[in-house]
C-alpha cells in the first residue's frame, strides 16, 4: 500500500515541504499527472471529499437546495452577455476549439465552466415564468476549471478543482440576501463544526468582489504558516444578471420584475488543503471524525500461537462496530507489523485506534489510542460501543477547539506602518484604519501590495459592525479613515 516511510520534516519548521509529503505519502494526491496545475485525488482523498460533500449538500437539501447537473461546455457567447462577469474570467478561461479526427474548428468556442452562472442563468429564463416559480434554489457538485497563472499547490490552488455552486432566484432582495445569511450559517454549521475549519466572513472591498456582484462575503481562514485561504463566498447578484438574460417573473397582479440572485461556492477540494494545514502534525494527517474515511482502524496483534483466535476476536469486534454505524476498517494484513500500520494510520489520520492481542482477549478488553492526543486507554467490551461514541465525540470537539485557539491567536490590531509590519511577521489578520473599501481605496490596497510583499486588504467583518474611532487615520494615505479593515498574505 504505502511506498514509503513516515514524514521527514517536521510541520513547524518547514509547513511548505510538510505539506507536500503529507499529499504523497498519506496518498491523498498524485501531482505526477502530465498536464501543469491538473492532479489526480487518490481514494484516501476521493473518499474523504465524498463524506464532505454528503454533510454539505445534506445541509443544503435541508435548506431546500435542489441538486441539478449542468454541462460541463458554456458557449463563448453565454459567457459574453454579462459583461462584468466575462471580463473578470476572461483570463482564466479554458477554451475547447475544436473536435474530432481532422480538428474541425467549431463555429463558437466554448468555455470548460470556471463557474456556471452564465450556463445556467439562461436556463432559467425559460423556466421562471411566474412568482410560483420562485424561490429557485439549485445547486451542483463538480469540478470547475481555471487557467490559473500563478502557481498551483495541490488541494489549494488547482486548474480543475472541486466543489459546490448553489445559485438561487428570489422575488425580492430581502429574500436574496436572507439567502447570503444562510450561506454563511451553512458554512459555521459544516465548514467550521464538521470540518474544523475557522474562518471570518469579510464584505471584499468593490474592487475584490465577485465579477457581476453588488456585493461578496468572503470567508478567510488561515493556514499554519499565518497566510490566508480564502474558502467559500457568498454573493448578492441582484439583478444584475436577471436584467441581462430576462430572467423575469409576473407577480400576483401580473406585473413582470427581475428575479434578485444569489450564489455560493463552497470549494470541497480546497477545504481538504485547510483540513490537512490545520489538523495535522508531525506524524501526519489527523481527520475530524466527522469525515475520516475510517472513523476506527482495528489492528490485531498478531502472534503466531494465537493467531487464529485474535483474527477472530478482531472480526467480530469489527462487525460489532459496523452494526452500530462506525466507519471502521480491520486491518488484518500479516505481511505488516501492529508498529508499521500504526504508523501507517496515524500518517493518515484516522482519529481512534483500537488494538487488540492475546492479553486484552484473556481480559476481555481492547486498547483505544486516540490520533489527535495519542492518549491510550483500556475499555471493557461491554462498554466498547459508549466508549467509541464517546471518544470520537471528544476527537472532534478538541480538533475543532485547536484550530479554533491558533485561529484566534492570529488577530492583530494596528494604527499605523509600523506597528502593521510588526505584526505582519506573525502572519494571520492584522486589523488597520483605512480610507475606503469603495473604488477610491484601490490606490491605498495597491500601494499596501507592493510595499509588503503581497499583503491584501481582505475587507471589513461582516459578522461585527466595527467603525474606527473619528481620529484615526488611514494607515497608507493619511486621509481620515472611514473602515477598519483586516489585511494580511493569502495563498
Ligand atoms: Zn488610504
Amino acid at each position: 500500500m504505502s511506498e514509503q516511510e513516515g514524514l521527514t520534516v517536521k510541520k513547524s519548521k518547514d509547513f511548505s515541504e510538510w505539506y507536500s509529503q503529507i499529499i504523497q505519502k498519506a496518498e491523498l494526491g498524485d501531482i505526477r499527472y502530465n498536464i501543469k496545475g491538473f492532479i489526480v485525488n487518490r481514494p484516501w482523498a476521493t473518499m474523504l471529499m465524498n463524506n464532505m460533500y454528503k454533510l454539505y449538500e445534506d445541509e443544503l437539501q435541508k435548506n431546500g437546495h435542489l441538486p441539478v447537473l449542468f454541462p460541463t461546455l458554456i458557449p463563448a457567447s453565454n459567457l459574453k452577455q454579462e459583461e462584468e462577469h466575462f471580463k473578470g474570467f476572461s483570463a482564466e478561461v479554458f477554451w475547447v476549439t475544436e473536435g474530432g479526427s481532422d480538428y474541425k474548428k467549431f463555429e463558437e468556442k466554448y468555455a470548460l465552466r470556471p463557474t456556471s452562472e452564465t450556463a445556467m442563468y439562461p436556463m432559467y429564463a425559460l423556466w421562471i415564468r411566474s412568482h410560483r416559480d420562485l424561490p429557485l434554489k439549485l445547486y451542483q457538485r463538480c469540478q470547475v476549471f481555471r487557467y490559473e497563472s500563478k502557481m498551483t499547490r495541490a488541494f489549494l490552488r488547482g486548474r480543475e478543482f472541486w466543489w459546490i455552486e448553489s445559485h438561487n432566484a428570489f422575488t425580492t432582495r430581502e429574500q436574496a440576501e436572507n439567502q447570503v445569511l444562510e450561506d454563511m450559517r451553512m458554512s459555521e454549521d459544516v465548514m467550521h463544526q464538521k470540518f474544523g475549519i475557522p474562518f471570518i466572513f469579510f464584505n471584499r472591498p468593490a474592487w475584490d468582489k465577485f465579477p457581476g456582484a453588488v456585493y461578496t462575503y468572503a470567508a478567510d481562514s488561515l493556514m499554519p504558516n499565518g497566510k490566508i485561504t480564502q474558502q467559500p463566498s457568498t454573493h448578492l447578484l441582484g439583478q444584475n444578471f436577471s436584467k441581462r438574460l430576462g430572467i423575469e417573473f409576473g407577480d400576483e397582479s401580473g406585473k413582470k420584475d427581475f428575479v434578485w440572485q444569489t450564489c455560493y461556492g463552497p470549494s470541497i477540494w480546497r477545504m481538504v488543503g485547510s483540513i490537512i494545514g490545520l489538523h495535522g502534525d508531525d506524524k501526519g494527517l489527523i481527520l475530524p471524525p466527522e469525515i475520516s474515511p475510517y472513523q476506527i482502524v482495528i489492528i490485531p496483534i498478531l502472534t503466531n500461537k494465537d493467531k487464529g483466535k485474535i483474527l477472530s476476536s478482531a472480526k467480530k469486534l469489527f462487525s460489532k462496530l459496523k452494526k452500530s454505524g462506525f466507519r471502521v476498517f480491520l486491518d488484518e494484513r500479516d505481511f505488516y507489523s501492529p508498529g508499521w500500520k500504526f504508523n501507517e494510520w496515524e500518517l493518515k489520520g484516522v482519529p481512534l485506534r483500537v488494538e487488540i492481542g492475546p492479553k486484552d482477549i484473556q481480559r476481555k478488553h481492547v486498547v483505544f489510542v486516540r490520533r489527535d492526543t495519542g492518549e491510550k486507554k483500556f475499555v471493557t467490551d461491554r462498554s466498547l460501543i459508549t466508549s467509541a461514541r464517546k471518544s470520537l465525540s471528544d476527537i472532534q470537539k478538541s480538533i475543532v477547539k485547536r484550530a479554533d485557539n491558533y485561529f484566534n491567536d492570529k488577530m492583530f490590531v494596528a494604527n499605523n506602518l509600523k506597528e502593521l509590519s510588526s505584526n505582519l511577521k506573525s502572519g494571520g489578520f492584522v486589523q488597520v484604519p483605512f480610507c475606503s473599501v469603495d473604488l477610491d481605496g484601490e490606490g491605498c490596497a495597491e500601494k499596501l501590495k507592493n510595499d509588503f510583499a503581497g499583503v491584501e486588504v481582505r475587507g471589513t467583518r461582516v459578522d461585527v459592525k466595527e467603525k474606527p474611532k473619528s481620529s484615526d487615520k488611514c494607515v497608507v494615505c493619511n486621509r481620515s479613515a472611514k473602515v477598519l479593515v483586516y489585511v494580511g498574505k493569502s495563498y
